[in-house]
């Protein structure tokens, strides 16, 4: 039996530091937006190197924030994917904007850079790319083209925290970056929580303005706002967390490194990493023609897998209205032939060894 995730392994390495993190804020008598949020914003920005870092409620709304900060609003469009997380494209929508996808690239399952220029209308405001599964887009081009058409970018950065693009950490290319703690990311709270990181002071002070209820200073409001705050005991064992998000990355890479050692010479397709990347896998995702039949075979020998994911979001009911005149064809295939294989930094090197061996049994 093998689960496909089991967070009370990770809780265990970090039991009594979060036990003192959670008291210290029930004894402090204080809530939300106080010192926890502050020393993790920074701690954070510190960490993707950044200046700036604003704790929100959610990956969602960091993604939703970062845009409507950028005076992103109805009438425009922003170019993104439709090979995500469905709210990649709320966040978009919840603006009043469009999403306009572009398709992937077959390897990476990111946006495919030479797609985008001919999405681009007078009506483009900006590019959001996302880190799908932990590997970075093509950052260079992106921002060259955004800086060529004026565009905004903003990174969708919640599955990749920690991932690098040229040696740099993601979320520092764009004018934001954005981050979800939900639980199973490779940096996850015990609930719900999201930051939108920036080098830009003004468009730190709106998502911060934006994020509680458009108040600028006590009973004033600026703005028509929402209350999307990141609380204090999520900040608290964030900040515990977060000092073993390299060690648990690269635990990650390893196991990653195993299953390629593995898999190799076998039909399933595995991951790439690039030249110009450092991959955190979120997501261990390899590709296979038959993937139905090899996922049922799993599922009976006690692997359990998942599919990220499997209707993309131009086909979802809430996205009809979106015409689409490009087709997806690679978003499309992907979809058909994704499988992702267990992997977390507590999985043991012998589980691994056990899926991998499952499957060239059953699926090659
Ligand atoms: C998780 C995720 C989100 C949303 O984050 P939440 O914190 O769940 O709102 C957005 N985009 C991507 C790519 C994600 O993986």
């Amino acid at each position: 039996m093998v689960p496909f995730i089991d967070l009370r392994r990770e809780y265990e390495e970090v039991r009594s530091d979060v036990a003192s993190a959670i008291s210290r804020v029930l004894d402090s008598g204080w809530f939300v937006l106080g010192n926890e949020v502050t020393q993790f914003e920074q701690a954070f920005a510190d960490y993707v190197a950044t200046k700036y870092a604003v704790g929100v409620n959610s990956g969602s709304d960091a993604l939703f924030l970062a845009l409507k900060a950028l005076g992103i609003g109805r009438t425009d469009e922003v170019i993104t994917v439709s090979h995500t997380v469905v709210s990649t494209a709320d966040a978009i929508v919840r603006c009043g904007a469009k999403p306009v996808f572009v398709d992937i690239t077959p390897d990476t399952y990111c946006i495919d850079v030479a797609r985008i220029e001919e999405r681009i209308t007078e009506r483009t405001k900006a590019i959001l790319p996302v880190h799908i599964y932990g590997h970075p887009a093509e950052l260079d081009r992106i921002t060259k083209l955004a800086k060529q058409y004026d565009l905004f970018v903003v990174e969708d950065a919640c599955q990749a925290h920690g991932a690098e693009y040229k040696g740099k950490k993601v979320g520092s290319f764009g004018d934001a970056g954005c981050f979800s703690f939900y639980p199973t990311k490779n940096l996850g709270s015990y609930g719900d929580g999201g930051m939108v990181v920036t080098d830009n002071k003004d468009l730190a002070k709106k998502v911060e303005l934006l994020r509680n209820y458009g108040q600028s200073r006590k009973y004033y409001h600026d703005e028509v706002a929402v209350n999307s705050r990141l609380d204090e005991l999520q900040a608290a064992v964030l900040g515990v967390k977060l000092s073993h998000l390299n060690e648990w990355n690269e635990r990650r890479r390893r196991l990653a490194g195993l299953y390629v050692e593995l898999l190799d010479g076998t039909n399933v397709t595995l991951p790439v990493e690039k030249g110009y990347a450092k991959h955190v896998y979120h997501l261990f995702v390899v590709r296979l023609p038959q993937r139905d039949v090899c996922q049922r075979s799993l599922q009976k020998a006690g692997i359990q897998t998942q599919i990220h994911y499997p209707i993309p979001v131009h086909k979802q009911k809430a996205y009809a209205w979106v015409a689409n005149a490009t087709k997806l064809e690679e978003t499309e295939v992907a979809c058909d032939q994704i499988l992702s294989l267990p992997l977390y930094p507590c999985l043991t090197r012998d589980e691994v060894a056990e899926v991998a061996g499952v499957m060239k049994r059953a699926c090659c």
